[in-house]
């Protein structure tokens, strides 16, 4: 049977998930959507949404689900049956939402994958961490270049890994992406992957996961 190619990422802030996401997704040729990356470039706009999306990000809170959905439609409106996600669904009501809505139109459901790595791995990462502000490129900060190397978009660190920050975002995800573990594997629908090592070998064990 062919690997499954509707995949989301579930983990907490700093486990890989957007790197891994976007291998896979030049792996199998695949659409790839960043949802942290789709906000903070609505946030740069001058809008009312802007300002709204502003005021959730800049306390390291989650969007409400609501404004979410009505972003991912639009982005999953515009793909094939295929797909990758990383950073949707978030919530319980995200993940169900996202299953109801692949039902409607016609697609299969989505595999998770989740990104497992500890709290104090994760808060050592995103501390010592850069990205590129324009496609979310990620480089340890003393190799990180001035300028990204795929898309010549500006490097520097991310306003939301303050430690303060990505204490709120860690606490978010584990009241509130955590119960999407139990929901996935209720389904044989997760998949646990360990997010320690390399991106080569984290990358490794999701591609043998998914052939399994
Ligand atoms: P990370 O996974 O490292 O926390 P992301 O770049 O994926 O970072 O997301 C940045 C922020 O955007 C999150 O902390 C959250 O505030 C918001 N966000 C992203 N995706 C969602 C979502 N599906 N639902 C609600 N908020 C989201």
């Amino acid at each position: 049977m062919s690997a499954p190619r509707q995949i989301v990422f579930l983990g907490p802030p700093g486990a890989g998930k957007g790197t891994q996401a976007k291998r896979l997704s030049h792996h199998f040729g695949l659409g790839v959507c960043s949802t942290g990356s789709l906000l903070r470039c609505e946030e740069q706009r001058d809008s009312p949404l802007a300002h709204e999306i502003h005021a959730y990000l800049k306390d390291g809170n989650f969007v409400p689900d609501a404004l979410m959905l009505r972003m991912i439609s639009t982005w999953l409106t515009d793909q094939g049956a295929e797909f990758v996600l990383d950073g949707f669904p978030r919530t319980l009501a995200q993940g169900k939402a996202l299953d109801a809505f692949l039902e409607e139109t016609g697609r299969s459901q989505a595999v998770a994958i989740w990104l497992d790595v500890t709290t104090s791995e994760v808060e050592s990462r995103v501390s010592h961490r850069e990205v590129c502000d324009r496609c979310g490129n990620v480089w340890p900060r003393d190799e990180a270049p001035k300028q990204c190397p795929d898309c010549q978009g500006p490097t520097g660190p991310r306003a939301d890994d303050s430690v303060e920050l990505f204490r709120s975002r860690l606490a978010e995800y584990e009241a509130k992406t955590l119960p999407l573990l139990p929901y996935y594997r209720q389904d044989h629908r997760l998949h646990e992957i360990c997010g320690r090592g390399s991106p080569d070998e984290v990358f490794r064990r999701i591609l043998t996961a998914l052939d399994s």
